[in-house]
């Protein structure tokens, strides 16, 4: 197989019949989470920031959708609106047909700052949760100890978040969640302050997680490659105001491989999402708006 990058791409809406069956079956699923009409607006008059504007898409159980787009464009105000962390002005949140009223154990979070207890051990980050408590301490630990061989941690059962690198500390904050049994694992930007060597054996560790645990994964991120490595589908957001430029299906077929980078399908995907992210964002402003943005 050639390495180069095809001349001619096909396009990214070509799915090859595998990936047709595959989006046929998850559209079949039900829904876990609807997101209906959202919009969140930030100040009032002239200060007044549309951060999010009528964004609407459902989660299928066991789906990988990921959220892109530019920085400012209403990523992280969209996830704390999932969370229940923060209130939209319209539309609402609701997870298996119950609207979303504040934070709840349905909805696991893993944000890209790490947020382990640095006092507690490994596995006691791991205990540390709603469904943990009314269990029986061995109970407990044994299940805790399943989690963390889940993220290849098992060795690190004992151990401080301080003696462990950034992508582990990590993988301990995806088994904490996980834990938890949440219908919905949000994550922003997880993988965003760890090196691309690290990131690219995170992606790995979670499409494996993917493959052995029952999840629906909403998943934040404004690396290309990421979303189309990982995701069913990916929801690219423009900016100012936050809006939905597109859903799109990914045509790469499953199981995915760090192969499939240069596969026609992978490129023809990336190179729609450039189109849409950084061309459209740059160069479709009229002049004098980019002139003012610059002056004030
Ligand atoms: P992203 O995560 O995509 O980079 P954010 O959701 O953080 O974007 O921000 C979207 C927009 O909303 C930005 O213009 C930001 O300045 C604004 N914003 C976010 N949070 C607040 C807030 N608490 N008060 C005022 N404006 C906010
Ligand atoms: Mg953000």
């Amino acid at each position: 197989m050639s390495h180069a990058e095809p001349l001619s791409l096909p396009s990214y809406l070509d799915q090859p019949p595998e990936v047709v069956a595959h989006l046929a079956e998850l559209y079949r699923r039900r829904t876990v989470m609807r997101i209906d009409g959202l919009s969140k607006l930030f100040g009032s008059g002239a200060e007044e920031v549309v951060a999010l504007r009528d964004i609407s898409f459902d989660v299928h159980h066991r789906e990988f959708i990921s959220v892109i787009g530019p920085s400012g464009c209403g990523k992280s105000t969209l996830i704390r609106i999932l969370a229940g962390l923060d209130y939209p002005t319209a539309g609402q949140v609701l997870v298996d047909g119950l609207p979303v009223e504040g934070p709840g154990a349905d909805r696991g979070m893993v944000f890209q700052g790490y947020t382990l207890f640095p006092w507690l051990t490994v596995k006691q980050n791991v205990l540390f949760g709603p469904s943990m408590k009314g269990t029986p301490k061995l109970r407990a630990e044994e299940k805790a100890l399943e989690w963390l061989r889940l993220v290849n941690l098992s060795d690190f059962a004992d151990a401080y978040p301080s003696q462990l690198s950034g992508g582990m500390k990590q993988r301990v904050a995806i088994a904490r969640a996980l834990a938890n049994q949440p219908r919905i694992l949000l994550m922003d930007e997880p993988f965003g302050a760890l090196d691309a060597q690290t990131r690219a054996s995170m992606q790995a560790h979670l499409l494996r997680i993917c493959g052995q645990v029952n999840i629906t994964i909403l998943f934040i991120t404004h690396d290309l490659d990421e979303a189309v490595y990982l995701s069913d589908r990916i929801v690219v957001l423009g900016a100012r105001p936050g809006r939905i430029m597109e859903i799109i299906e990914v045509p790469v077929s499953r199981p995915r491989s760090p192969n499939q980078f240069l596969s026609g399908s992978f490129l023809s995907t990336k190179r729609r999402l450039e189109e849409l992210i950084h061309h459209v964002e740059i160069s479709a402003k009229p002049e004098s708006e980019m002139m003012a943005e610059v002056y004030g």
